[in-house]
């Protein structure tokens, strides 16, 4: 019997997507971004996702310098009959393992053609080959099966390109044996949303001590209507990560608090569903393309109502006057002018029967500044809320 060996869980991975189409930008590689999600809400830390050619020194190469950095390494694509799908060819070489046919694998194969009283081609004969660390991972969906390689520790599991067959693979076959195995270790993020902040303030906010610090990690994303602040942690001591994530959360809050609207799937009409309380509310924008509206979707706490005011009126009118004819607690009218490269935006409230008007700029102008301005005006909405 061989020692019972107790193996470190898989903390690391890389994916690599194998197929020159990748490359000449035929073909997007979603499959890459796909495993990368999944792997990370398990807790693996995927270092790298590289796209490859069709050629086997460089994937044998990129294999080799994968596992000499992480724990696992999935590749994607080039497991097909043909001579330009190298991916086995290339692990046997990384490892330096014989390829030969599995009888099994080959009686399978030949059966399936012989189902559909198709004549076998030899060239059919690579999707039965294995190497002595390789296992086959079944495939429903087409005629290659999946790897599964394990040597000195780390883990390769090479599934087919197409997404149809990769998916199920993955979800059946692989996710099950690398949880037998261990797979991945306690860590946590919260992503927050933060609004009226740009991303180079948001640095200065936050201080760059902290957005360099490695546990919890902080991590800025501009996106198209806000920007995003992810924390994440991995566990540390006696301290597991969700913890250490919401007290790095806890200590950002006094220089945060104005800005963060949300966190993970929170968006504009949960966040004002909650501080309408119940309230509803009718908008109206001029200048700023329908933004506004679209922003708020279908909203179940939004009013519609057709404007009496002209559209020369200020903003405070118009908001007054689409909360009278809504018949709603509160009414939103953005006015939204371009003023050189940028735009100006009014942004007029009446919260039951307390108007104001405020005027502020944004960055651009043209459709990044009349999506910037219906943003602006949502966030005044909601800070006022809070009051
Ligand atoms: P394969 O024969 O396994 O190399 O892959 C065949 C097909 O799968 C390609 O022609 C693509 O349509 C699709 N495919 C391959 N790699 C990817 C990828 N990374 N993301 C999405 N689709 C892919
Ligand atoms: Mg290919």
């Amino acid at each position: 019997m061989p020692k019972e060996q107790s193996l470190e869980p898989i903390a690391s991975a890389e994916v690599l997507a194998v197929g020159s189409e990748l490359l000449a930008g035929e073909t997007r590689d979603t499959n890459s971004g796909d495993i990368a999600g999944e792997l990370t809400a398990l807790g693996v830390e995927v270092m790298r996702l590289t796209q490859l050619p069709d050629e086997r020194e460089v994937l044998a190469e990129a294999l080799r310098a994968a596992l000499a950095r992480v724990d696992l390494v999935v590749t994607s694509g080039g497991l097909g009959p043909t001579p330009d799908d190298l991916t086995r060819e290339s692990i046997a070489d990384a490892l330096g393992e014989e390829l030969a046919v599995d009888p099994a694998l080959e009686a399978w194969l030949r059966e399936l053609w012989a189902r559909r009283g198709l004549p076998f081609s030899d060239v059919n004969l690579k999707q039965a080959w294995l190497i002595p660390s390789a296992t086959a991972m079944p495939n429903p969906n087409g005629t290659a099966p999946g790897w599964w390689v394990e040597r000195d520790g780390r883990v390769i599991v090479a599934l087919p390109g197409p997404p149809r067959e990769l998916r199920p693979m993955w979800q059946d076959h692989a996710l099950g044996r690398l949880q037998a195995r261990g797979l991945g270790l306690d860590r946590a993020a919260v992503t927050l949303h933060l609004t009226g902040i740009g991303e180079s303030a948001l640095v200065d906010v936050v201080g760059k001590e902290l957005l360099e610090a490695a546990n919890p990690r902080l991590a800025t994303y501009a996106r198209a209507d806000f920007v995003d602040l992810r924390v994440s942690a991995v566990a540390e001591g006696d301290r597991n990560a969700a913890s250490l994530v919401e007290e790095a959360i806890v200590a950002l809050s006094p220089r945060l608090d104005a800005y963060v609207f949300g966190r993970g799937d929170d968006d504009w009409q949960a966040v004002l569903a909650a501080r309408l309380r119940g309230r509803r509310l009718a908008t109206a924008e001029v200048g700023t393309g329908g933004y506004l509206t679209s922003l708020l979707g279908a909203a179940p706490f939004l009013a519609h109502a057709e404007l009496e005011a002209a559209t020369e009126a200020d903003a405070a009118e118009l908001a007054a006057d689409v909360r009278r004819r809504a018949q709603t607690q509160v009414g939103l009218a953005c006015v939204a002018r371009a003023e050189g490269d940028d735009m100006s935006v009014a942004i007029g409230l009446d919260i039951e029967g307390a108007i104001s008007e405020v005027t502020r700029s944004a960055f651009r102008s043209g459709d990044a500044g009349r999506r910037r301005s219906a943003n602006a005006a949502i966030t005044e909405l909601w800070r006022r809320l809070a009051g």
